[in-house]
């Protein structure tokens, strides 16, 4: 992901804010400008949260790798298969090939997957993304 302003990379940043009212810290994690390429670099810092929603947004178009995509539903179906043999009998074994749909196991990655597997997912992605102004697109290779 690179910033659409300067051409920099882009991070993520972890803040953590403690709530007037009842104490509580919670995390927050905002994506943003690395300013390698330009110090003073005006490009805004954008939450998890919104960007998540904006690539969901984005899958349609998105031009993702099908092998890795494909090898990471596997592997995710193989240890569900093995926690369902050990703690709730064999039971059938219904035919997923047919199943996988790569932008439905995105989607699912990105709304319930850890910060390790999007990362991942988001690696087997052929498009660059640029991140401007709080908005993401896709550009073509
Ligand atoms: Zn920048």
């Amino acid at each position: 992901m690179n910033c659409g302003l300067c051409g920099s990379g882009i991070t993520a940043q972890e803040k953590f804010k403690t709530l007037k009212s009842n104490g509580l810290t919670v995390r927050y994690v905002y994506y943003g400008c690395t300013r390698g390429k330009d110090l003073h670099c005006k490009n805004p810092n954008m939450r998890e949260e919104e960007l998540v929603k904006q690539l969901i947004a984005l899958i349609g178009e998105m031009d993702m790798d099908e092998k890795i995509v494909r090898k990471k539903f596997n592997e995710e179906y193989q240890r569900v298969r093995k926690f369902q043999k050990s703690f709730l009998g064999t039971g059938k074994i219904d035919s997923h090939e047919q199943s996988f749909n790569s932008k439905i196991y995105t989607t699912h990655i990105l709304t319930k997957g850890t910060t390790e597997e999007k990362r991942e997912l988001l690696g087997s992605l052929k498009n660059k993304l640029i991140l401007r102004d709080k908005k993401i697109s896709l550009q073509n290779n």
